[in-house]
């Protein structure tokens, strides 16, 4: 028995890719982070940010934890203040689903709401807010994942020596996206320094500074940036591989259909960059793509055909079955 939910966090399954390699060389696996309780890899980031707070008297009991997230660092964060009884305020975007919103406040945080349309260093931006809530309340503070390194350093001790242990040692290949880096850069780290010949490669969607190229927008959620964080280590990347949204999000569901593992729309990037790239390994290569959480958060963006189509992203439409059609 556990003594909390905490302790559920990591040991996540790695689960061989059977269907969607059809025709490729080298084993293929995904290591399933949607089985962390709080639905994400993030689960281990929040543990591990809250722990080093504590430790150095920055977070204090009866304390409040203040971040601008409304994505599965939200959630991780959320869960932990929880179980520990802390105070948890996030600001977001008045843009973000009700969903997102919906979910946090199940856990017991408070949200607060900031306009879309102001400069991103405003006061009134979601970052300015939190800003002036974590200065003006008393045993506030501000966890920044972009800039924690207590982030890279969880996978490091965590996400890299699982990957390690359950390819026993045999993992050639490692493929994931990047929004902090913290993933990407700890278990590279780990994996480089058990076996320095392992491909590190960084699955980027198109208009992300990170892979080069010309920035625009996309659709794919918790990858890609316009910045380089501080918590990324580029240099441990061997490889870039850019994927389109439709391709993204396209994959994410076939992933569904013919694995039987709901992805979101960032695992779906991390799959076919993983794939693509693994037409120039062998079947002595044994890959492993990071999948950071589940397709639970996305029922209403990628998993919608509606909302696919209306972001010109059209996946196969299907028409309703009548029993008929059915059974004949
Ligand atoms: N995918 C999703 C859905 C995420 O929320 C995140 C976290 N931003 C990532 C991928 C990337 O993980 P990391 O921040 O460790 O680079």
């Amino acid at each position: 028995m556990y003594e909390t939910i905490l302790q559920s966090v990591g040991h996540t399954p790695l689960v061989k890719l059977r269907r969607v390699t059809e025709g490729l060389a080298p084993t293929i696996a995904a290591k399933v982070e949607a089985m962390n309780p709080g639905g994400s890899t993030k689960d281990r980031v929040a543990i591990a940010m809250i722990a080093d707070a504590e430790k150095r008297g920055w977070l204090r009991p009866g304390g409040t934890i203040i971040e601008a997230t409304a994505g599965n660092t939200g959630v991780g964060l959320a869960m932990v203040a929880a179980v520990k009884g802390y105070r948890c305020i996030f600001v977001l975007p008045d843009k973000m689903s009700n969903e997102k919103i919906a979910l946090l406040k199940a856990y017991g945080a408070e949200v607060v709401i900031t306009l879309t349309n102001v400069a991103p260093d405003s006061p009134e931006s979601y970052n300015g807010v939190a800003d002036r809530l974590a200065r003006e309340i008393p045993g506030a503070w501000r966890p920044n994942q972009f800039t924690n390194l207590s982030n890279p350093e969880i996978h490091y001790r965590t996400t890299g020596p699982e990957i390690w242990e359950q390819t026993e040692g045999r993992i050639t290949a490692l493929v994931g996206g990047v929004g902090t880096g913290g993933t990407l850069s700890g278990v590279s780290k780990y994996l480089k320094e058990r076996n320095p010949d392992i491909k590190i490669i960084g699955a980027d969607p198109e208009g992300s500074v990170l892979s080069g190229g010309a920035p625009h927008g996309w659709k794919v959620e918790g990858i890609g940036e316009d910045f380089v964080p501080k918590t990324f280590n580029s240099q441990l990347v061997d490889d870039w591989v850019r994927v389109s949204d439709a391709e993204s999000f396209h994959m994410a569901r076939e992933v569904a259909r013919r694995e039987g593992i709901l992805v979101g729309g960032s695992c779906g990037t991390a799959i076919a960059a993983g794939l693509r790239y693994a037409r120039r390994l062998t079947a002595d290569d044994f890959m492993v793509i990071i999948c950071p959480d589940t397709g639970r958060n996305y029922m209403s963006k990628c998993f919608d055909d509606n909302w696919l189509a209306a972001n010109k992203l059209q996946w196969e439409t299907h028409t309703p079955h009548t029993v008929g059609d059915l059974i004949k």
